[in-house]
């Protein structure tokens, strides 16, 4: 390997992707959005999304991540249920 291009790949190695903005936890950045009190009800009816799964894992929860994600939406809150999942199964960024 030529040293010009050995000096090219460090450089390309050493320039590492900054974890963004967008790397945050949908719901991280929701919450943050939210006043105290609109958090509180948030994180309760995460819980009870949460608590739902557990206490029947094979039935559809009619106030699961889809209703969640869509009141948010309703209120200019851009979220998926994708994402509302992904929090709830501990797969995100808050943890
Ligand atoms: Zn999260």
């Amino acid at each position: 390997m030529s040293s010009e291009k050995k000096k090219l790949l460090i450089d390309a190695l050493s320039d590492m992707p900054k974890l963004s903005k967008r790397s945050l936890c949908g719901v991280a950045a929701v919450m943050n959005a939210l006043d105290v009190e609109e958090q509180n009800v948030f994180n309760m009816r995460l819980n009870d999304i949460r608590e739902f799964r557990n206490k029947y894992p094979s039935k559809l929860n009619p106030a699961g991540s889809s209703w969640l994600a869509k009141v948010l939406r309703d209120n200019s809150y851009p979220i998926t249920d994708k994402v509302i999942n992904l929090h709830i199964r501990g797969i995100c960024s808050c943890r």
